[in-house]
Formats: C-alpha cells, sequence, structure tokens
C-alpha cells in the first residue's frame, strides 16, 4: 500500500464514506483490467478480475476495458480476443516488439502513458509475480494508491473499496484511495470466482504506442530457467488438492499426502509451518500467505483449520477434513468432516480408491 492511500476513519464504515470529489476526477472513466500475457499464455486471474471489474463497472456505470500490453502476433490478438470473451467492452492495446517479455521498464512505461492518456479510475491486476512488480512501479510512478491482495472489491458512495486480511489475517479492513486517481489494486488468483466466458470476438480496440527503445531499457532478458517443481504445482487451479498439516507428525508421513493425490488425480498441498519446518517446498502451502484455492474437492488431514489457512481454501466446493480433535476450528467450515487419526486413516483411503478407480 503506498501512502496515497487512507484507511477510511473508523466511524466512516461501509456505509458512509460521502464526500465531494474533486472536480478533474471527474476526467477519470472506465475500470480497467490488466489482461496478463506472459510467454503467450494469458494468465486466468485476468478472466476473474474481469468477472469482478464488471460488476464495479455496471455499479458506477461506466465502462469495462481490458489492458493488453504485448509483442506483435497471435498470442497478443487471442488474449484480446479473451478479454472480449470474458466481458471488456474495449481494449487498450500497447502492441510493441519489447514487450515480448516481462521487464518492468517497458510494461511500467506502457501502462503509465496509457494511463496519463486515457485516465481510467479503477485499474485492477492480478498478484502474480508480474502483476505484483507492475502493479508496486505503476502506482508509484502515478502517485497513487494501492491495495495489494483484496479479497473483496465493491463501490461505496462512488469510490473504491478495497477490502484486505490485515493484522496477521484476524481481521480485515478497507482502503479507500480518496485522493489520487486511478484507484489501484491487485487480488491474488483463485480469490475471485470465475466469471461466465461468453463468444463476443469483436469489440473496440484503441491502439496506443510504445514510446520507448531498447537503449533505455536496462534489463536485458538472456533466456528462462524454468524450475520444473515449481512449474509442476498448480494447485491455484486444481480440481482436487489434498493437503496435510502439523497433524501428521513428520516429514516422511506427508507421503501419505502424496500417495492419496496420486490415486485420485489431485495435487498436493500443505500448511504453512511444514514450510517453515522445510518438509515441503513454499509453492506448496496454502492460505493466506501461500495459494488461494478452490478445488472442486479439498482434503485436509492434521490441519487445524486456522484463519491464515482457512481463507485460502474456503473457496472449495467440497472440504473434507480428517482430524482427531472433534473441536478442531477446521470442522466450522468443513462439509465433511472424519473424526479420526489421519496417519491410519489416510492409507485406508488410498487403498480404497486405488481399488475403485482401477
Ligand atoms: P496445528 O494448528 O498445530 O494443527 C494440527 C492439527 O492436527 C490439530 O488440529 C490436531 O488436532 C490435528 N492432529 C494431530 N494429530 C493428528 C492425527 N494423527 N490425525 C489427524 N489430525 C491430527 N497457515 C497456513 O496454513 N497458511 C498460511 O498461508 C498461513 N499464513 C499465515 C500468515 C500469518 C501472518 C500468520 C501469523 C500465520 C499464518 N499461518 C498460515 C499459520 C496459521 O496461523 C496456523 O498456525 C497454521 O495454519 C497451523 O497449521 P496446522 O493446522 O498444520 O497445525
Amino acid at each position: 500500500m503506498s501512502n496515497a492511500n487512507r484507511e477510511a476513519p473508523p466511524s466512516a464504515g461501509r456505509a458512509g464514506i460521502k464526500r465531494e470529489l474533486p472536480e478533474h476526477f471527474r476526467d477519470y472513466r472506465h475500470v480497467w483490467v490488466f489482461i496478463e500475457l506472459e510467454r503467450g499464455e494469458v494468465h486466468p486471474v485476468s478472466f476473474e478480475l474481469l468477472g469482478e471489474g464488471r460488476k464495479l463497472a455496471d455499479k458506477l456505470g461506466i465502462q469495462l476495458a481490458g489492458i493488453v500490453l504485448g509483442p506483435p502476433g497471435e498470442a497478443t490478438q487471442h488474449a484480446i480476443a479473451e478479454a472480449f470473451a470474458y466481458g471488456a467492452d474495449l481494449v487498450y492495446l500497447v502492441e510493441a516488439p519489447l514487450l515480448a517479455d516481462y521487464r518492468n521498464e517497458p510494461f511500467t512505461k506502457a501502462m503509465t502513458d496509457l494511463v496519463n492518456t486515457h485516465k481510467p479510475e479503477i485499474l485492477l491486476l492480478g498478484a502474480t509475480t508480474l502483476g505484483r512488480d507492475l502493479a508496486g512501479s505503476v502506482a508509484t510512478t502515478l502517485l497513487t494508491g494501492l491495495t495489494a491482495d483484496c479479497t473483496e472489491l465493491d463501490v461505496v458512495d462512488g469510490s473504491l473499496a478495497a477490502t484486505r486480511p490485515t493484522f496477521g489475517g484476524s481481521l480485515l479492513c478497507t482502503i479507500y484511495t480518496l485522493n489520487y486517481r486511478p484507484q489501484m489494486a491487485t487480488v491474488r488468483p483463485r480469490v475471485m470466482a470465475m466469471p461466465p466466458r461468453t463468444d463476443k470476438p469483436v469489440g473496440r480496440v484503441i491502439r496506443h504506442k510504445l514510446s520507448m527503445t531498447e537503449e533505455e531499457i536496462i534489463t536485458k532478458v538472456l533466456g528462462f530457467n524454468l524450475d520444473r517443481q515449481s512449474a509442476k504445482a498448480n494447485l491455484a487451479y486444481a480440481d482436487i488438492v489434498v493437503a496435510g498439516g502439523l497433524g501428521l507428525g513428520s516429514a516422511e508421513n506427508l507421503q501419505l499426502v502424496k500417495n492419496l493425490a496420486r490415486a485420485i488425480g489431485a495435487e498436493y498441498g500443505c500448511s504453512r509451518p511444514l514450510v517453515q519446518k522445510g518438509w515441503m517446498p513454499a509453492d506448496r502451502q496454502v492460505g493466506q500467505t501461500g495459494k488461494t484455492i478452490r478445488p472442486k474437492l479439498y482434503i485436509a488431514a492434521g490441519i487445524s483449520g486456522a484463519i491464515q489457512h482457512r481463507v485460502g481454501v474456503e473457496g472449495a466446493d467440497l472440504i473434507v477434513a480428517i482430524n482427531t480433535d472433534p473441536n478442531a476450528p477446521i470442522f466450522d467450515f468443513a462439509h465433511l468432516g472424519v473424526v479420526t487419526d489421519a496417519i491410519r486413516f489416510l492409507p485406508a483411503l488410498t487403498e480404497a480408491f486405488t481399488r475403485r478407480l482401477s
């Protein structure tokens, strides 16, 4: 969050931040969503944000625009078509060979020039590695407010109400950018629901030139070295996730979680203490400071269900909790609870699934 944000005064609440907005704010219009295109792929968080952006735009009675920054070619054209398919009314496009691979300088230049020219009221980006890097530099270049990792977006008295966890996840605060424009926010993948895709292949595309040369860019991309392990962990978009917690007692017992995951074609994950102990890599952590997931089925074994874990999993369609303690907080939000020893139960479950599925 930059200094341009202000937390609403305690008395303001959600119902009343009404104030006279400066006259020049009337120049700012449209809700913009950054369509994140990296190495030929559009990140699905962009579509989730178009879904949220649509609601905000409708409340404000303004249009929803997708922002596509990319190199000339098929991938960029595909990103434009997908932006329309997920609800954008128009697309602002900066197409330039310098935007082939993500680098902070040309992307920040393209985005800030677009903002200064076309003046959006709200600008949303995914809180991905790329999106976080870009959002921070765009907000500081424009001297405006950015609320990071929002869990809820709304419009209150004409301003963006951006809600996010605070104090370690024990409280939610709603932040308004009342004095600056655009109002910027990032949202992590899977926090918002995926909107329906409609076939709407055409729309208005407004082109803008990138006024930057290669010589002005310090960063050079020499190549890509993909971490194969991380690349495989696709927790956020998995249909089934099995996760283990401290209740499993040892790093060795995590094999029980992996075995079940393999048997049912799931991804596996864990609670934060397991990452802190070095039992699992950080990209397998589920929760507020890990991944937010929305699988069809989430199986949590030996996880207590602390609030920081809960916020990352409560979007799952079906939550099954296995815990020895019938009073564990996870049973407050699990759809199905099994009060038993996970170390004995997981192998039995794996065997039952293996028999049934083979
Ligand atoms: P515990 O709370 O110790 O729970 C273990 C559970 O296992 C207990 O309920 C116990 O009854 C049960 N159990 C014991 N033995 C067995 C057995 N044999 N079979 C079955 N059940 C058994 N946590 C996250 O997970 N993700 C986050 O992203 C995250 N972010 C955080 C951010 C901040 C700023 C802070 C302060 C904390 C964060 N935490 C996060 C930590 C969180 O508060 C909890 O400490 C953590 O989730 C607890 O992990 P756990 O459930 O595995 O362990």
